[in-house]
């Protein structure tokens, strides 16, 4: 990390993230910068394409952004006709078809589960449904919380192939699953591809603050990522340099209700089956894929440094890891 950044080298790019980026008087009239900007997955998209012709940069994002929004369609929890939707109403009766992508991503979750002992837990959304910080002043009961505790609810999670088709069942009733620290990830990859087929060669798609950066940036050299500081939402904790890699952050001061002196935020310890208490306010993760980052970041916030990275990297060879306290 680069420290003292200065902020007013970077534009703001959703949650989590700065991206820097202002092209040169003379590059700028070769090559057109192109963004857009849509509210998905429950924050903002953004798509950056430098090209020298903007018709084609323009088409080029409709093709990222189409990407996306297939992916919110297919994996939001929030819709009853997601493919996650359809599976947390009937998968606990009989198993439910689900498109080839979302069993990608279930089954990628699922292994993540299994690399960190369970402390990713995609099939633990009754928890994240009953703490449901955006909405709550104060805990629920402790009860309902307490009967969710330690229940290892992605070993009930049955991902198989029917008939050539793929297909989810619950061996537990309780069993919600919840793709909301993944499918941003791979969502981004998928834009990212999109991109790439285009020959699009210097892009940054992000959501959330979760962002690939393609090629390096138009002007020569890498692209520069500011990391915001978790204790002020206008400042950068630091800067990273990166080229044709995923930068994903998991924090604790984006989605959160404060009672009594606490603070309750979405990142959910399976043991408890609360918010995870840790003097860690936010974790960065870099790897190749955006899906593996966005995973292992929500996996490892709240670990040390080093216990952060060995778990990071058990299934994201060369990932880096930036916990900030
Ligand atoms: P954000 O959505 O803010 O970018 P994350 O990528 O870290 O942050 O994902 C957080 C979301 O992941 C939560 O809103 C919840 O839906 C889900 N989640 C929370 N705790 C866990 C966990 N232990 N394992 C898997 N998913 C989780
Ligand atoms: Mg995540």
């Amino acid at each position: 990390m680069f420290p003292n950044p200065d902020r007013r080298e970077f534009l703001t790019l959703g949650v989590g993230l700065f991206v820097g980026l202002s092209l040169p008087l003379a590059l700028r009239r070769r090559v057109a910068l192109v963004r857009r900007t849509l509210p998905l997955m429950g924050t903002l998209a953004e798509v950056q394409v430098a090209h020298q012709d903007e018709r084609f940069a323009e088409a080029a994002i409709d093709a990222a952004l189409a990407e996306l929004l297939q992916v919110e369609r297919a994996m939001s929890r929030f819709r009853s006709d997601s493919d996650v939707g359809r599976a947390n109403l009937g998968a606990a009766r009989e198993g439910v078809a689900i498109g080839a992508a979302t069993a990608t991503v279930i089954g990628a979750a699922l292994r993540w589960a299994e690399a960190s002992d369970g402390r990713f837990d995609p099939a633990l959304g009754a928890a994240s449904e009953l703490w449901d910080v955006l909405n709550r002043h104060e805990p629920p009961p402790a009860g309902p919380v307490q009967r969710l505790a330690g229940r290892g609810f992605w070993r009930k999670v049955d991902l198989r192939t029917r008939q050539g088709r793929e297909a989810v069942r619950f061996e537990d009733p309780e069993v919600h699953l919840d793709l909301g620290a993944i499918a941003k990830g791979y969502g981004i990859d998928r834009a990212t591809d999109a991109l790439r087929a285009r020959g699009i060669r210097h892009a940054i798609v992000t959501v959330g603050g979760d962002l690939f950066a393609l090629g390096g940036s138009p002007e020569g050299g890498p692209w520069r990522v500011g990391i915001r500081s978790p204790h002020d939402p206008h400042a950068l904790a630091g800067s990273l340099a990166v080229r044709d890699r995923a930068v994903a952050t998991s924090g604790d001061y984006e989605r959160f209700f404060q009672w009594r002196g606490v603070r309750y935020h979405h990142l959910i310890d399976p043991a408890t089956a609360a918010p995870r208490r840790t003097p860690v306010h936010s974790v960065t993760v870099l790897a190749d894929r955006c899906m593996d980052a966005d995973a292992a970041a929500t996996t490892v916030f709240g670990l040390g440094q080093d216990e952060a990275t060995r778990t990071a990297r058990r299934l994201a060879a060369g990932a880096e890891v930036i916990p900030l306290t």
